[in-house]
């Protein structure tokens, strides 16, 4: 399914300080060289769900962008391409997508595709 289907955003992280407490964020960017990560619609859900209705959405942050502590996780991906809709994760680590909670969606991001 295409990435652009799947509201798909490249995403900052963002994080700032509340009444002394540390929030967490992001905030959608133009480039994958800006991105900590990717932001989507879970594919399996969209299917199942026939839409955006009651469909979760799936964060993927990139490798070094983002500390390894930081939600989700472990999981970390390699960016190539140029933006949402070529974007492909790439080796040598995990190249593919497993959520390991709720709906187990097992899949790749390949060329503004997520399947
Ligand atoms: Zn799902």
């Amino acid at each position: 399914m295409r990435l652009r289907d799947l509201r798909a955003e490249l995403v900052k992280r963002k994080t700032w300080n509340e009444e002394g407490q540390q929030r967490e964020g992001f905030v959608a960017v133009a480039s994958i060289a800006e991105a900590d990560g990717l932001f989507f619609l879970c594919p399996k859900c969209f299917e199942m769900n026939g839409g955006e209705v009651g469909t979760h959405r799936v964060l993927c942050w990139f490798v070094g962008k983002v500390p390894d502590d930081v939600d989700p996780k472990p999981g970390r991906w390699i960016p190539a391409g140029t933006g949402i809709d070529d974007i492909t994760f790439v080796g040598p680590a995990a190249a593919s997508v497993l959520l390991t909670s709720g709906c187990n969606w097992h899949g790749f991001v390949r060329n503004g595709d997520a399947s």
